[in-house]
C-alpha cells in the first residue's frame, strides 16, 4: 500500500483533513492538481465552530490575528438602515467566538498548509487524480504526475475533496443532483467609502436582490457580493464599472470607489451528492455539497465534514476500529448538508427572486421584521446558532445514544461550552481549551469513577467532576442534571448520555456503537 488515505484536492476541506489525519498519525498523501495554494480570497466569513477546531489545531491564534471579527449585520433598503442583528450578544455564553471572522480562504488555507507543514505534511503541486479503481482491500489511483506522466498507487481509503467538479465523485458515478440558479453574481474587493457601517457586516435588500458589504482587513477595504443587473447577465467581459451604477443607485449615491482589486462573476448552483460514501471512497465539501453563498456557510461545511470523518478515519486505519464506524460519516453529514441546502435555498430565492412582489416584500418587509424578530433574545440565540453552526448536531445519527431528560443536552449535540472546576479547590477550567481531540473524554458529574472503565489503551480520559458550587451554577444553567455523565468524542459531540455510570454501559458502547475492538 503506498498511503493510508490518498486526499484529492488541498482547498479547505483537504488541507483540514490532511492536519487532522497527520496529528493522529495516519499516513496520507494530499494532492493537488493546481501549481500553488489559491490566490483569490472566495469565501470569507470563518464561523465561531470553525474558530473552536482552529483552537484545537493550534491555529485560532494566528486567525484571530490575521481576520477582523464581524460582530453584527445591518440590513438596509431604499437606502436606508431598517434593522441591526447582533452577533456578538447572543453568542457570548455559546462560544469563545461569539462573532464570525472576516478572513479571506487564501489566509485559511495559508494558515493551514503551515500548520500541516509543522506537523510534518506538505501538498504535492501539480499532481490530478485521473483515474480511479477500487478493489476489495485497496483503491487503485491513476495519477498524472507534475512531468506529465501517470503513475498508479494504492491507497487503503480516497477522500474526495476536489471541489464542485470532482473526479472521486465522477469516476465513482456518484450522481449529484441539483441545478443552477438562474441569477449571476459578482464579487468584488474594493477600496471605498459609504454609508457601509464600519467593521459589521452590511446588507443592502434592493428591487432586483441584494448586495453583502464584508469589512476587510485595513481601512476602507471592503468584499462586496452582488446580483448582476438582470440587464447584464449576458455579457462575457463584464467589468466591475458596470455594476457601479446599480450599486450607487440601492446602496446609496455616497459610495466613493478609491480601487477594485478583484472582481469575477459566477454562476450559483445548489447539488448535494446521492452519497457521501462509496466503498473506500468519500466525498466532503463543495465535492458532497454546493449552495448559494447566503449565510457563510460553504468553506466551513467543508472543513466541519473533514473534522467528522478524520478521528473515524484514524480509528479505522489505525486498526482500532471496524470499518463499520466509517458509515456514520454519511448518515452524519448528509442530513447537515441537506437541511443547508434547504435553508441556503429558501433565503437566496427570498433575497434574490426578480418578482415584483418579492421586491417589495424584500425592501419593505423583510428588512424591518429582521431587525425587530432580533430584538427578542430567543430569536437571537436561534439565529446565532444556525449561522454558527454550533447548532449542528446529529442526534438522530447511528452514534447517539443515552437517556437523559428532554431539556439536558443529548447523544449528538455539541457539548457546550462551560467553565468547571474540575480539581477539588482549584480553579475553573475552559474544558474547550482543556479537554484534547486526540481522545474521548467521559465526564462524571455528582458521582465517582466506577471501578474497571475501559480505556481501550488510552482512547478515553475519564474524569470525576469535583461537586463545587461554582459547578452546580453551570451545570443548572447548561440543564446538565446533577448526577450524570457524558462521553464527548473527539470532534467535541456528546456520543453517550445518562444517569448512572456504569463500566459495562461504556463498554458495550464502545463495542457495539463505534465498533472499536478491544486491545
Ligand atoms: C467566487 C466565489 C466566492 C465564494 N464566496 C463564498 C463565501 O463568501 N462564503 C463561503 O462560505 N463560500 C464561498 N464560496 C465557496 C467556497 O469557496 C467553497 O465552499 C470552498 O472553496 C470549498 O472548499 P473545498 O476544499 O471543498 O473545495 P475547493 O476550494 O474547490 O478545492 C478543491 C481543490 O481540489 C483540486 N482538484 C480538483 N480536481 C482535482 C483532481 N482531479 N486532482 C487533484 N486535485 C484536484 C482543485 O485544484 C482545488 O484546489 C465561494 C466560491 C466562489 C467560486
Amino acid at each position: 500500500m503506498d498511503t493510508d488515505v490518498l486526499i484529492v484536492g488541498a482547498g479547505p476541506t483537504g488541507l483540514m483533513l490532511a492536519n487532522q489525519l497527520a496529528r493522529r498519525g495516519v499516513r496520507h498523501l494530499l494532492i493537488d492538481r493546481h501549481d500553488g495554494p489559491a490566490r483569490e480570497t472566495r469565501a470569507l466569513g470563518v464561523q465561531a465552530r470553525t474558530l473552536e477546531i482552529y483552537q484545537k489545531l493550534g491555529i485560532v491564534g494566528r486567525a484571530l490575528e490575521l481576520g477582523k471579527p464581524g460582530h453584527g449585520a445591518n440590513l438596509w433598503a431604499n437606502g436606508v438602515l431598517k434593522g441591526h442583528v447582533p452577533l456578538g450578544d447572543a453568542g457570548r455564553e455559546i462560544t469563545p467566538y461569539p462573532y464570525i471572522l472576516i478572513l479571506g480562504q487564501d489566509d485559511n488555507e495559508r494558515i493551514m498548509g503551515e500548520r500541516l507543514s509543522a506537523l510534518g505534511g506538505a501538498v504535492r503541486w501539480n499532481t490530478e487524480l485521473v483515474a480511479l479503481e477500487q478493489r476489495a482491500e485497496r483503491v487503485a489511483a491513476t495519477l498524472k504526475m507534475p512531468d506529465g506522466t501517470a503513475r498508479t498507487i494504492q491507497a487503503a481509503w480516497v477522500a474526495g475533496c476536489d471541489g464542485a467538479h470532482s473526479a472521486v465523485r465522477e469516476l465513482n458515478a456518484i450522481a449529484f443532483p441539483g441545478a443552477p440558479y438562474e441569477q449571476v453574481f459578482f464579487v468584488a474587493d474594493v477600496e471605498m467609502t459609504g454609508t457601509m457601517v464600519p467593521d459589521e457586516v452590511n446588507v443592502y435588500l434592493w428591487k432586483h436582490g441584494f448586495h453583502l458589504f464584508f469589512p476587510m482587513r485595513g481601512t476602507d477595504h471592503w468584499r462586496i457580493v452582488g446580483i448582476v443587473p438582470p440587464a447584464l447577465r449576458g455579457s462575457d467581459t463584464l467589468a466591475f464599472d458596470a455594476v457601479v451604477p446599480s450599486l450607487r443607485g440601492e446602496a446609496g449615491s455616497a459610495l466613493a470607489f478609491k480601487a477594485c482589486s478583484w472582481f469575477s462573476t459566477y454562476r450559483i448552483h445548489h447539488r448535494a451528492a446521492a452519497e457521501f460514501r462509496k466503498g473506500r471512497c468519500f466525498v466532503l465539501g463543495d465535492a458532497a455539497h454546493i449552495h448559494s453563498p447566503v449565510g457563510a456557510q460553504g468553506m466551513n461545511t467543508g472543513l466541519q465534514d473533514a473534522y467528522n470523518l478524520a478521528w473515524k478515519l484514524a480509528l479505522v486505519v489505525q486498526g482500532k476500529a471496524d470499518a463499520a464506524l466509517i458509515d456514520s460519516y454519511a448518515a452524519e453529514r448528509m442530513p447537515v448538508a441537506q437541511s443547508l441546502l434547504r435553508s441556503t435555498d429558501e433565503g437566496f430565492r427570498l433575497v434574490v427572486s426578480d418578482s415584483a412582489f418579492a421586491g417589495l416584500l424584500r425592501t419593505q418587509v423583510v428588512a424591518r421584521l429582521a431587525g425587530l424578530a432580533m430584538k427578542f433574545r430567543r430569536v437571537q440565540l436561534a439565529a446565532f446558532r444556525a449561522v454558527s453552526q454550533t447548532g449542528i448536531g446529529y442526534r438522530k445519527g447511528p452514534l447517539a445514544d443515552g437517556t437523559l431528560p428532554d431539556d439536558a443536552p443529548q447523544g449528538g449535540d455539541r457539548f457546550p461550552w462551560l467553565k468547571l472546576v474540575m480539581q477539588s479547590g482549584g480553579a475553573a477550567e475552559d474544558l474547550f481549551a482543556t479537554l484534547d481531540d486526540l481522545r474521548f473524554h467521559l465526564l462524571a458529574f455528582g458521582q465517582a469513577l466506577p471501578f474497571g472503565l475501559p480505556d481501550f489503551g488510552g482512547l478515553v480520559a475519564a474524569h470525576a467532576v469535583p461537586d463545587d458550587a461554582a459547578n452546580d451554577a453551570v451545570l443548572a444553567h447548561a440543564r446538565i442534571p446533577h448526577r450524570s455523565f457524558y462521553l464527548i468524542r473527539p470532534d467535541g459531540y456528546v456520543g453517550l448520555c445518562g444517569g448512572t455510570l456504569d463500566a459495562d454501559s461504556i463498554a458495550s458502547y464502545f463495542h457495539e456503537t463505534l465498533y472499536v475492538r478491544d486491545r
